[in-house]
């Protein structure tokens, strides 16, 4: 789950960490009045899901409370386009307003679970700010890496040797060391997935300063954050993922036009690969588990279907713990109660595969059976493609 700079800031500032002074506003007349009580200039941020806002035109600088004013009106309700949101953008509904800083340097500092190592690992610049992809891509030299033992924690020794290669001054090493301890622990407590301060600043007062903070987490840990589940803004997520969710299916939609109805991540990775390699264009990942319901399936059906590209339907089950006969007539039912659309293409492989076919034959519903994955990615491709091989 993913929360939003404010709140990320907040919660950060509980663990010691230094933020500027601000508040969030979803008005003009808001974001006018915190600016009154903050004294200028301040800078009003955009607040949405994604990074990249400042190139995209979300951060801006007020010198008076007439510019605050005008930066607010243009930025509350703009339709925010940067690199992480893809080209539709997306619809600003709040601003953070805080008092502007004085920056003499931007660093940037983040930790992420490395699952290569199965560690946690710290990473830190001398070039923060909003280039710091491109500076990991072309000199990655840039960036100062550490890996945390789990069993001893972020030791003291690698915070100062982050702080010493950021080449802060000596009078900055203890505050550094601070931050990046802090982060840690926050990091670790709320159980994250990933935390960011890009850029920490370098103040003209001699300050360290979280100047943006971005925090995921481990949607598995989630249960036992009750302050932080509480953050989740249901208006930064498509409204099929959240109901996917409600049902405890594992539904992403995408851009293509084949819905995928699959049991288990890795064959519903393998599927949209397929759905690929054949020349197609999958319109979702749907994982409906292990053992899902007749109720599951008709959801995520009705989750598919709600997909207006959708040209196609191939459900790829292997029946292991799920048995091809009860998830043959799960289709069946669900098949029957939506009223089908578009062709359906279903491939059953497992456990009483020769019952889950009969049952599909004996439905009268218009379904085209394939022999295996490649048939089947085969079929739904023609199928989306408008007929033919069908
Ligand atoms: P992002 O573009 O979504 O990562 O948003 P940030 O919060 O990181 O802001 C982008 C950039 O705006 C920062 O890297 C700074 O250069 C600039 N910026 C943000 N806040 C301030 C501020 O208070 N003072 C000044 N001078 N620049 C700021
Ligand atoms: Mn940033």
């Amino acid at each position: 789950m993913n929360i939003h700079e404010y709140q990320a800031k907040a919660v950060l500032s509980r663990y010691g960490v230094a933020v500027p002074e601000g508040d969030v506003a979803d008005t003009v007349e808001n974001a006018v009045s915190i600016t009154e009580g903050l004294g200028m200039p301040v800078v009003i941020k955009a607040q949405i899901h994604a990074g990249g806002r400042g190139k995209g035109g979300g951060v801006k600088l007020a010198e008076t409370i007439s510019d605050a004013r005008e930066h607010a009106e243009d930025i509350i309700g703009m339709q925010l386009v940067t690199h992480q949101t893809g080209p539709e953008g997306k619809q600003v509904k709040r601003v953070l307003v805080e008092r502007a800083s004085r920056i003499s340097k931007e660093y940037y500092l983040g930790m992420v679970v490395d699952r290569s190592v199965s560690r946690i690992a710290v990473m830190a610049s001398t070039e923060g700010g909003v280039s710091i992809e491109t500076i990991a891509k072309r000199s990655p030299n840039l960036i100062i890496k550490e890996w945390i033992d789990p069993v001893l924690g972020l030791m003291p020794f690698q915070a100062r040797k982050i702080a010493f290669g950021l080449g802060l001054a000596d009078s900055l090493t203890d505050k550094a060391v601070k931050i990046i301890m802090s982060l840690y622990k926050a990091f670790v407590e709320t159980d994250c997935s990933l935390a960011e301060i890009n850029p920490l600043v370098l103040t003209e007062e001699n300050e360290l300063l979280a100047l943006d903070a971005k925090m995921n987490f481990d949607n598995n840990a989630l249960f036992r954050h009750k302050d932080i589940q509480a953050l989740r803004d249901f208006d930064e997520e498509d409204p099929a993922e959240t109901e996917a969710s409600g049902h405890k299916l594992s539904y992403i939609r995408l851009e293509g036009n084949i819905g995928c109805l699959v049991n288990g991540a890795g064959l519903a990775m393998t599927t949209m690969d397929m759905i690929k390699l054949c020349g197609g264009s999958p319109a979702n990942f749907l994982d409906v588990g292990g053992n899902a319901s007749t109720g599951q399936v008709t959801h995520a059906f009705r989750l598919i279907l709600s997909d207006p590209n959708l040209k196609a339907i191939f459900v790829n089950i292997f029946g292991g713990i799920m048995r091809c006969d009860v998830i043959a007539e799960g289709v069946v039912a669900a098949a029957k109660s939506i009223g089908l659309s578009v062709p359906l293409i279903v491939r059953l492989e497992g456990t009483n595969r020769e019952k889950g076919k009969e049952i599909l034959a004996a439905s009268g519903l218009n379904i085209t059976p394939a022999a295996d994955l490649e048939d089947g990615a085969k079929k739904a491709v023609a199928a989306a493609a408008g007929g033919g091989g069908l």
